[in-house]
């Protein structure tokens, strides 16, 4: 079976510029050398420019790789744009992001489609997405780069992410597994069926079935040795994002300690220690 890497994800948002070099630092010698690239960094470079490439610097002074990235997830960048002036600039600004980003060595980049716009139809927001996706697809293409659409919870569950991955059946498009979004509402079990012919990374964390709390596996009820061989299976598979950021004063390397464990020993989680 090929060797699937765990992207570590870190909460960059909450953590203060003087702190990054440090967190770098920790990431680096507790053996998380792949990372996700955070959105806020785009947003930041966005504003000013160079921001994105202070942070390639560092990390690559860290010995880090930007192997999976996340998009802008707020509403306003949803690839559903309802206002076609608005929804140019978001895809622009994905384009730019998808660019700088295959730059850096990253091989997957999550989009959230946007949420259900009542006042819109479906086939409308729909179409917005389709228009959003033919102009970043070359982009994509280009850059190397396989974009992964999110299943939500209430909205753009597995079977219409799905949907729209075989409308398209291109080599650049692809999707993102919220293991913790699909556990609240659809199932773990509908989802990865459906997704996975087209699962190229994944986002893991665990709840309580209620909440989309982010918590590291085996806090929650999700199972995850029925989860992690399915995922390993998936044919598409690029890499797996760990997606619990910190939780109840967990350290990062122990929060990280918990996801390597389980990524290669599922059963690993039935023994440890609750909280
Ligand atoms: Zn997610």
């Amino acid at each position: 079976m090929k060797q699937i890497p765990l992207v570590y994800f870190v909460d960059w948002g909450k953590i203060a510029d003087a702190q990054i070099d440090a967190a770098f630092a920790e990431l680096n010698e507790m053996g998380a050398k792949n990372i996700v690239i955070h959105p806020d960094w785009w947003l930041r470079d966005e504003e000013k420019g160079s921001f994105l490439d202070i942070i390639r610097k560092k990390m690559l002074a860290a010995n880090l790789n930007g192997q999976a990235c996340h998009g802008p997830w707020r509403n306003e960048y949803g690839l559903s744009c309802p206002d076609e002036e608005q929804r140019k600039k978001i895809s622009l600004s994905h384009g730019r992001f998808i660019n700088r980003v295959g730059d850096m060595g990253c091989l997957t980049y999550t989009v959230h489609l946007g949420e259900n716009n009542l006042e819109y139809s479906k086939e409308y927001l729909h179409g917005q997405i389709r228009k959003t996706l033919d102009e970043l697809l070359p982009e994509a293409e280009k850059s190397g780069v396989k974009i992964a659409m999110e299943n939500m919870i209430d909205y753009q569950m597995s079977d219409e992410v799905a949907a729209l991955a075989a409308e398209y059946e291109h080599s650049s498009l692809g999707l993102c597994l919220d293991v913790g979004h699909a556990h609240i509402k659809e199932g773990i079990e509908t989802a990865i069926k459906n997704m996975a012919p087209y699962l190229v990374t994944c986002h893991l964390h665990d709840n309580n079935g209620g909440a989309d709390q982010h918590f590291p596996p085996g806090f929650g009820s999700v199972d995850w040795e029925f989860l992690i061989p399915v995922l390993k299976a998936c044919p598409r598979l690029v890499n797996a994002e760990t997606e619990a950021g910190q939780y109840n004063g967990l350290s990062r390397s122990a929060a990280w300690e918990i996801f390597r464990n389980v990524w290669l020993k599922p059963e690993f989680v039935s023994g440890q220690e609750k909280h």
